[in-house]
């Protein structure tokens, strides 16, 4: 039983960097000034104007638009993590589906490069979900932050002064 509202961005940075998450859900949030986030806010504002944009879905999961309540979209500036991308729309996938809307697929956009990368729900996927989300469970309510990872995208990190310096 899941009793946390587990957001889109949570499951995000559970494939990023799980002390990140843990940074994030403490509201140690430093994003706002990171340059390559507000560089992604400015693609996500200016790259589809015409389509329906950010859908709130039960305050949790905020989805960069859903074309004919069946495909949503997620956007993204850069495939540089692109499996946490890729779980994170497969997140929201499920997520709406258990709530009774049938979304059949997702679609992750990078319009900086001019790509997409069809994203699809399996069964399996669903039990790893399912997995995935009580491991956030444990890692938020944990006292202490994760280990850093030592990684090349810490040096892009908005925490990296937290962790490093
Ligand atoms: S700097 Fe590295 S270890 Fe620290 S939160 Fe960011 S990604 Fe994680």
């Amino acid at each position: 039983m899941i009793c946390l509202r587990i957001t889109g961005t949570m499951f995000y940075y559970y494939f990023v960097c799980q002390r990140k998450l843990w940074y994030f859900v403490n509201n140690i949030t430093l994003e706002q000034e990171n340059e390559n986030v507000l560089l992604g806010k400015l693609i996500d504002e200016s790259s589809y104007g015409r389509e329906d944009k950010q859908v709130l879905i039960d305050e949790t999961v905020n989805v960069d638009f859903i074309k004919d309540w069946k495909v949503l979209h997620e956007v993204k500036k850069s495939k540089s993590i692109e499996e946490a991308s890729m779980w994170q729309v497969k997140y929201y996938i499920y997520f709406l589906r258990q709530r009774g809307i049938k979304i059949e697929k997702g679609v992750l956009d990078y319009p900086k490069i001019k790509q997409r990368k069809e994203v699809l729900l399996t069964k399996q996927d669903e039990k790893e979900i399912e997995e995935i989300l009580h491991s956030i469970e444990k890692i938020v309510i944990q006292e202490k932050s994760p280990e850093v990872i030592d990684s090349k995208i810490c040096r892009a990190c908005a925490y990296y002064e937290f962790c490093y310096i």
